[in-house]
């Protein structure tokens, strides 16, 4: 318990508000997804992610307002059903929470590798490693792909 207290707290909330968070000390990753999965829900052309183990994620309100939707065992996805706004993707085979970048604006963000480059739709030349899915140790080949 004294490492959650000591731990560097950071807010996180959806678009509308209702529904608030906080993650706590460093997270175990942060970077950029391309795959399709992610574009197509986010309706966008990458996903900036943060991941945390479980349980330096707590929600502090509106975990009623949350909703769950989950097309593979793989990635339970959560929204604000106030607002439609994504909050974060539980992993569970993995162990780990991916909350996304843009909903904890005060965390300092800083990409270290872009996954599922296999699957771009927009090219990034900012010189991290390019994975073609995942991690070897996340499961993945662990191949790498030009930029
Ligand atoms: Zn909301
Ligand atoms: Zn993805």
């Amino acid at each position: 318990m004294s490492d959650a207290r000591n731990a560097k707290q950071h807010k996180g909330r959806c678009f509308c508000g209702a529904v608030q968070f906080t993650v706590s000390g460093a997270p175990a990753g942060m970077g950029y997804c391309h795959c399709d999965s992610c574009r197509h829900w986010s309706a966008s052309p990458v996903n900036a992610f943060t991941l945390w183990k479980p349980d330096a994620v707590k929600v502090m309100h509106g975990a009623d307002h949350i909703g769950t939707y989950n097309k593979t065992p793989h990635s339970y996805r959560k929204w604000c059903m106030k607002c439609g706004g994504h909050v974060f993707t539980d992993h569970p085979g993995m162990g780990l929470i991916d909350v996304y970048a843009a909903v904890v604006p005060d965390l300092p963000y800083e990409a270290h590798v872009h996954v599922n480059y296999q699957e771009t739709k927009l090219r990034i030349r900012d010189g991290l490693p390019k994975l073609k899915d995942f991690p070897k140790e996340m499961g993945g080949s662990g191949a790498m792909l030009a930029e």
